[in-house]
């Protein structure tokens, strides 16, 4: 099969590879004998709204200024990560190894399991819910998400609303779920299995 342009590995330690890392103190270790079956895509924006800067970053890393926006506040204290960031332009950033679970579902249930970042991967999209998210960014996920599928035992890719209904919105109805659906090979994501999940993103530009 011919290797996608944005192939990305997942390495023995649950590092992307070819992604600059930075570590998020917001993080443990995953029950043991947990497998990792499901992955989480979020939004967010930090401040709110506001695309580019460095806030998700910071507030991964416990480095949120409060005095940099009136909204930070309101963050004072919060701990939270993903395992990834996907910014508008494409770039990937990585904040915790898939090995260890991050703090991005909070209190979540998914096909009857509670508490979904002992056995999920969370991945945050820079945006918002109904700011149409950049098609490089379908790209990058599509890939992160095949790269996650080779390597751990993935069921299904979810938005944070479907594990937190009535408490979290994002990814929002400007993610298109079809589109990310027609990149991966899985036309039926996010509901159905990615079983499918076996072909190769369009590596177009
Ligand atoms: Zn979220």
């Amino acid at each position: 099969m011919r290797q996608p342009r944005e192939a990305l590995r997942v390495d023995d330690r649950g590092h992307v590879q070819q992604v600059r890392q930075v570590r998020s103190p917001n993080r443990d270790a995953r029950p043991p004998g947990t497998d990792i079956t499901l992955a989480v895509v979020h939004g967010i924006t930090v401040p709110a709204g506001h695309f580019g800067g460095d806030g998700v970053e910071r507030l991964f890393t416990n480095t949120l200024d409060p005095s940099a926006h009136p909204s930070y506040a309101a963050l004072a204290g919060l701990r939270v990560s993903a395992h990834f960031l996907i910014r508008r332009g494409g770039a990937l950033v990585q904040f915790v190894s898939c090995n260890e679970r991050a703090w991005h579902a909070g209190v979540s249930e998914w096909e009857g399991r509670e508490r979904c970042n002992d056995f999920s991967i969370g991945i945050e999209l820079e945006g918002t819910d109904t700011v149409p998210y950049a098609p490089v960014q379908y790209r990058r996920l599509a890939a992160l998400l095949l790269a996650l599928k080779a390597r751990y035992p993935l069921a299904a890719a979810v938005g944070h609303s479907d594990i937190a209904p009535g408490r979290k919105t994002d990814p929002g109805s400007a993610f298109d779920w079809a589109r990310l659906g027609a990149l991966t090979g899985a036309p039926r994501l996010p509901r159905g299995l990615m079983a499918a999940l076996t072909g190769h993103p369009d590596s177009g530009v």
